[in-house]
């Protein structure tokens, strides 16, 4: 009787104690998926950063160029005859 009472008891935890192990799951379910998408948008606003970061240091790049092609833009650090990337004549 009284061992039978003690597994009732016990049962009664286990399944408390699942219902609050359910709960956290879940709970902890949504806020993984709340942070992946934190982390998504941060990583979207990361990448368009590191775009833009990009075309102004070519930019940049460009303007520090001294030679820059009259035909496809490109920055030649060394004055040549002509420019390595589309092979048009250089100068004045
Ligand atoms: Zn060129």
């Amino acid at each position: 009787m009284a061992l039978k009472d003690d597994w009732k008891e016990t049962g009664k935890d286990l399944g408390g104690a699942f219902k609050q192990l359910g709960k956290s799951i879940v709970k902890s379910g949504a806020t993984v998926v709340n942070k992946a998408n934190d982390w998504a948008e941060r990583d979207d606003a990361k990448e368009e950063a590191k775009k833009e970061a990009e075309v102004k240091k070519a930019q940049e790049e460009r303007e520090a160029s001294k030679v820059v092609c009259p035909q496809c833009g490109a920055g030649i650090e060394n004055a040549e005859a002509f420019c390595p990337k589309c092979g048009a004549k250089l100068g004045e």
